[in-house]
């Protein structure tokens, strides 16, 4: 075996557990390294404790001196727990969070320090962060960002760090993260949600969004990973010959946890805990070595943010114990790929869940007003929230029969789908008679409260309801959950807002509340009935029935990413005061420059990897065969064209598979030279699409034969075999 490969199977084999045990009980854990409102008030003094409380719910500034208070506070509280250092935690357009650590420890004189931490700091930074990506928004001489507290996702330590959650902007004012543009679209959901809540209970003020993550992963030995350069750069194996047995099976789903992965799961999910971060279920998924993990859903920015953070746990917690998170969208070949459900719903501060139906038909007239503008929203912006979710490596798993395709739809559930219909059928034009308004609301009084049983559920979908929430399946698990959090939470806003001024016109114009409501909701569920599809979306016959609707199908990210340049898209997030244009296009020129760079490195590592590594094998072997051949030459004269039939065979295929396999790597090459020519990005990332990337299964396909053709003891790479089912 080559001895890479030898030494990565050899490591494995003598791989033991490390046992890792919980101490204690979980609750008494939870959320001890977060320096949550409790501990706020415990730790500062009680007008400056009100004074920052009421700056988190209004959104208001936070004074100078409070902030310098909250600073002296937080570095008390973060000492105690070990912390040394301090860091503006962020999240760039790179997908990843970063930070600057910086010491509290300062020196005062001769053999003097102390620890220090100020308001100034806390509050505001400008990290030296010239680098990340900003669409052209800071050109080199104005280079110049800066990060600024987010007061409402609370500071934790970790790792000896306190690190203070916050949003990094522009001098000029535009965002250069997710954070910014997502709190500035759970505050538009917010005004708009609450405005029409009044309809139905004066008393709610507040109203937040949920999000409720699901975050499928990959764990592969750290040999294994490390033996395998392609997975190492690129998170995917760009070749491998599928192993005999994959996810056929199915053997694999919920079935006992191995106890390696046990341990790993235990420890990170301790540190999950400390930081707050409510993961509650844990179970395998279709694929060998794949998992999951949901924690309990919360309000969207904090959700997110955990998100993050989880992310980077996995991947430190999987390194204490030799492992390796994969969280590509695509790992493997001829297995499934991971994706991050998003589950989102709308929260009342009344404790009221709006996307959950009630007890009475009041309660169940403003479940469905918000779900029915729900889905007039992702009618009117399906494109937008397509575009929300666009990646090269997400269009690995668009539309490959194991994740939702790229068309978007919504599915409702039978027992919803006949309301909706009734609703559209029922309600006559013209006024209401008070009889008809009582049958009406009879009707809708009836929704089960429990709907969990009643909306079969419909996995192929990448909108559905499911019961009390929305779940917006083809976000990729790579992603930050911001973008189409962003999305959605925008075009609801949107919505609920165009619909308060429809429905107070007709109020106006002489109907009564509930009537002006249900005429409304009459004409939505009209629009808005294209975009609700109850069959099977991995169909064949669902794309030519999608296109019958007018439903678009941008099937990668090129031609999703246009989205983000049209005036509709554009003015729907200047009138919510999301994004401005400028903003917008910054981040679609990002989003094309990030595929282009991810396609690049895939075909430069292809080109390296069949020349440097797999050619030398495939000579060797054939040279093996050839002397093989003249050996039997040699003994038997002309006798013995019978014994080398299969050798020569062997050769020959050889040639063929390396031949192509270099013929096409050549080709390849030579368009990624063409497109790197080009000026305009959207064109050049369109080249990378057709020009380039369409090699990679051409020379996969020859790669994989040749893997199966030259003797198994010096093929380079762990095979798929290797890597998925050693333990
Ligand atoms: P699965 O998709 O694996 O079958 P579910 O559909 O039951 O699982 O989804 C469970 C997820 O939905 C959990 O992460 C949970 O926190 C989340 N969830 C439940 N209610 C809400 C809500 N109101 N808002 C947002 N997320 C929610
Ligand atoms: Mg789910």
């Amino acid at each position: 075996m080559s001895s890479a490969r030898k030494n990565a199977y050899q490591d494995v084999l003598h791989r033991t557990s490390k046992k890792f045990e919980w101490e204690g009980k979980i609750s008494e854990k939870f959320g001890e390294n977060v320096f949550y409102e409790d501990k706020m008030r415990e730790y500062l003094p009680d007008q400056a404790y009100k004074s920052i409380k009421s700056a988190i719910q209004h959104g208001t500034k936070i004074d100078r001196n409070i902030a310098d208070v909250a600073a002296s506070a937080m570095k008390e509280w973060a000492l105690e727990k070990g912390a040394t250092h301090y860091t503006h935690w962020f999240q760039p357009l790179t997908g990843a969070t970063a930070e600057k650590h910086d010491a509290f420890f300062k020196p005062i004189g001769p053999g003097r320090a102390i620890e220090q931490f100020s308001g100034d700091l806390l509050v505001q930074q400008e990290p030296d962060a010239s680098s990340f990506p900003n669409g052209g928004i800071r050109n080199t001489f104005e280079a110049r960002g800066y990060t600024a507290w987010d007061p409402s996702s609370p500071a934790f330590v970790i790792s000896n760090t306190l690190c203070i959650p916050t949003i990094f902007i522009a001098y000029t004012g535009e965002a250069l993260d997710y954070k910014m543009p997502l709190l500035k679209a759970l505050n538009a959901v917010d005004k708009a949600a609450v405005e029409v809540c009044k309809y139905f209970d004066k008393k709610v003020t507040k109203v937040n969004a949920t999000l409720g993550w699901e975050q499928e992963y990959f764990l592969i030995d750290k040999a294994f990973y490390n033996a395998r350069p392609d997975l190492m750069m690129t998170g995917r194996v760009l070749f491998g010959h599928p192993p005999a047995k994959g996810q056929q099976l199915d053997d694999h789903y919920f079935g006992s946890i191995p106890e390696r992965v046990t341990n790993f799961m235990r420890d990170f999910e301790m540190e999950a805990i400390r930081l707050g971060i409510p993961v509650a279920t844990r179970h395998n998924e279709v694929a060998p070595n794949q998992f999951e993990c949901a924690p309990i859903f919360e309000e969207c920015n904090l959700a997110n943010d955990h998100n993050l953070l989880l992310m980077d746990l996995l991947e430190k917690v999987a390194r204490k114990h030799d492992y390796r998170v994969v969280l590509h969208e695509k790992p493997f070949p001829g297995l499934n790929g991971s994706g991050k459900h998003n589950n989102w719903a709308l929260a009342t501060d009344t404790g009221v869940n709006l996307l959950a139906p009630g007890k009475n038909p009041k309660s169940n007239l403003q479940f469905l007003t918000f779900f029915v503008n729900t889905i007039k929203a992702i009618h009117e912006h399906s494109d937008t929230l397509r575009a929300s979710i666009a990646s090269a490596s997400n269009d690995h798993r668009l539309g490959g029969h194991e994740a939702p395709p790229a068309i978007v739809s919504a599915f409702i559930g039978s027992y919803l789908t006949t309301l909706l219909d009734d609703l559209e059928k029922n309600i006559k034009a013209g006024k209401m008679t008070p009889a008809d308004k009582t049958e009406l609301k009879l009707n809708i009084g009836k929704i089960p409260q429990i709907l969990l049983d009643n909306t079969d559920r419909n996995r192929t979908s990448p909108f559905a309801f499911t019961g009390n929430k929305f779940e917006y399946r083809a976000v990729g698990s790579l992603a930050n959950c911001a973008q189409p959090m962003i999305t959605i939470n925008t075009i609801v806003a949107n919505q609920l807002e165009e619909f308060k001024i429809a429905v107070d016109k007709r109020i106006k114009s002489g109907n009564g509340k509930d009537e002006a409501i249900l005429k409304e909701l009459q004409k939505l569920i009209k629009e808005s009935k294209s975009i609700r599809f109850e069959g099977n979306g991995y169909s064949e016959s669902w794309i030519k029935e999608a296109e019958k609707r007018g439903l678009s199908n941008l099937k990668d990210a090129p031609s999703a990413l246009k989205v983000w340049e049209r005036q509709d898209v554009i003015d729907v997030f200047e009138k919510m005061q999301v994004f401005s244009k400028r903003e917008l296009l910054a981040r679609q020129e990002i989003e094309y420059e990030k595929y282009i760079m991810r396609i690049q490195i895939e075909a430069r590592l292809i080109g390296d990897l069949t020349q440097n590594h797999i050619i030398p094998v495939v000579v060797d072997y054939q040279n093996k065969l050839i002397e093989n051949i003249q050996g039997i030459k040699s003994v038997l004269g002309k006798d013995a064209e019978q014994g080398i039939v299969a050798q020569k065979g062997i050769l020959v295929d050889l040639s063929m598979h390396m031949n192509k396999m270099q013929e096409y790597a050549r080709e390849m090459l030579e368009n990624r030279k063409k497109a790197n020519k080009i000026e305009d990005i959207a064109k050049r990332s369109e080249a990378y699409r057709d020009t380039v990337r369409v090699y990679f299964d051409k020379i996969s396909y020859h790669t994989d034969k040749l893997e199966i053709l030259v003797d198994d003891e010096t093929w380079p790479f762990p095979k798929l075999r290797e890597m998925l089912f050693t333990s």
